[in-house]
């Protein structure tokens, strides 16, 4: 990729920030955005919600962070400093979203941007973008391994970014196309913090039985054969979709069902 000329302003944003996390995935609707979303709650929750946290969607063709996070009506406010990000607040969270979501007229007008325009936007949603100080940013990137993933590993390369998670489901159709995901990281010296199993049986709400809806363990088993951390399984909650819908933080809502319980004891491995 050609030289990054907003190199020096971007270095200088994310020098504030102490934690960079990309999430990934290999396929749409695995829960990717969802899973995203949920550990910006996660660890906002920490310290007593003091714990600063962002979100980046940079899902440019497909933004869904802006409605999952119910900030989908807010905007972005110019200022003297930059972009101010619009602000989950609920239940104490105090997260900023920045997303292309916000800056599109009609919210069902598609983006049919070429590489170097969805480059740019990305670059200046890293430099323009008054982040301020902060403890993590989630980087909710669009499935695949595409122009998205080349522009904001290259624009962190010289940030230090902690890393990627990569979220499946059980299933071999996900669990496949991860390795490429695998690889791109891999070939890119990202550090690969570890795969995530979602959509991972569905516990009865009655009797807490586990059906095994798809399969089990293909994301544990992908773990295993490429010597990456396996950072647990979420299972497929009801309470999760609804909240998603409604655009609020399902680990408030529903704090001891068991996605809720999941994502705590991923986020305590990372
Ligand atoms: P992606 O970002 O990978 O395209 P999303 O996060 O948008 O996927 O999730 C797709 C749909 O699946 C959403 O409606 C979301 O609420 C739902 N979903 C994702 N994970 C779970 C889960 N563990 N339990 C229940 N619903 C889920």
């Amino acid at each position: 990729q050609a030289d990054n000329p907003d190199k020096k302003s971007i270095e200088i944003r994310m020098k504030v920030i102490k934690n960079k996390i990309l999430v990934m995935s290999s396929k749409g609707g695995v829960g990717k955005s969802t899973v995203s979303s949920l550990l910006s709650y996660g660890f906002s929750k920490r310290n007593n919600n003091t714990t600063k946290v962002s979100v980046l969607d940079v899902d440019i063709c497909g933004p869904s962070i802006p409605k999952l996070m119910g900030v989908d009506k807010l905007q972005i406010i110019n200022s003297e400093y930059g972009w101010i990000p619009p602000k989950v607040q609920q239940a104490n969270h105090d997260i900023k979203v920045m997303s292309v979501g916000f800056l599109l007229g009609t919210p069902d007008a598609p983006v049919i941007w070429k590489g170097p325009r969805k480059t740019t936007m990305i670059r200046r949603f890293l430099k323009d973008t008054f982040w301020g100080k902060q403890d993590y940013l989630i980087i909710d990137t669009p499935p695949g391994t595409s122009d998205e993933h080349l522009s904001i590993i290259n624009s962190l390369k010289s940030c230090n970014p902690d890393g990627a998670v990569l979220v499946t489901t059980p299933q071999d159709l996900s669990c496949d196309t991860v390795k490429k995901e695998i690889s791109l990281c891999r070939q890119l010296n990202v550090p690969i913090i570890g795969i995530i199993e979602n959509l991972s049986g569905f516990v009865c709400p009655c009797c807490d039985e586990v059906t095994e809806i798809f399969k089990s363990d293909g994301g544990k088993k992908l773990a295993e054969q490429f010597n990456i951390p396996f950072l647990g399984k979420i299972p497929i909650d009801t309470n999760l979709g609804k909240s998603a819908e409604n655009g609020v933080c399902s680990i408030c809502d529903h704090p001891n069902t068991p996605g809720t319980l999941a994502i705590h004891s991923i986020i305590d491995k990372i």
